[in-house]
């Protein structure tokens, strides 16, 4: 990871990246943490989106798809659409016919 950086909650720092356990809704991401007081901070997602980001979602009608950066059960990083009302909405779409 890059270079280290001071908690701005306590200020003791060096933060210390951590990777979400798989099967966690965001399985696989990384954040960083403060160990002396467990601050926590995610680093803005560079998810590329992916064609009908944005667009009303079909089933619910009422939310827009997103793009999701998710891990598979075989542990790839794959993306696709998922409703904004999630979990209300269970709606997805997976652009290359994964599963
Ligand atoms: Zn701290
Ligand atoms: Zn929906």
């Amino acid at each position: 990871m890059g270079a280290l950086i001071s908690c701005p909650a306590c200020g003791a720092g060096p933060l210390a990246s951590a990777t979400v356990p798989a099967g966690h809704r965001e399985g696989g991401r990384e954040y960083l943490h403060c160990p002396a007081c467990g601050y926590r901070r995610w680093p803005p997602a560079t998810i590329e989106p992916l064609p009908g980001h944005g667009q009303t979602c079909p089933a619910c009608g009422k939310g827009a798809l997103l793009t999701r950066d998710v891990t598979t059960p075989d542990g790839r990083r794959a993306r696709l659409l998922g409703c904004d009302r999630y979990p209300d909405c269970r709606h997805g779409e997976w652009p290359n016919g994964e599963a």
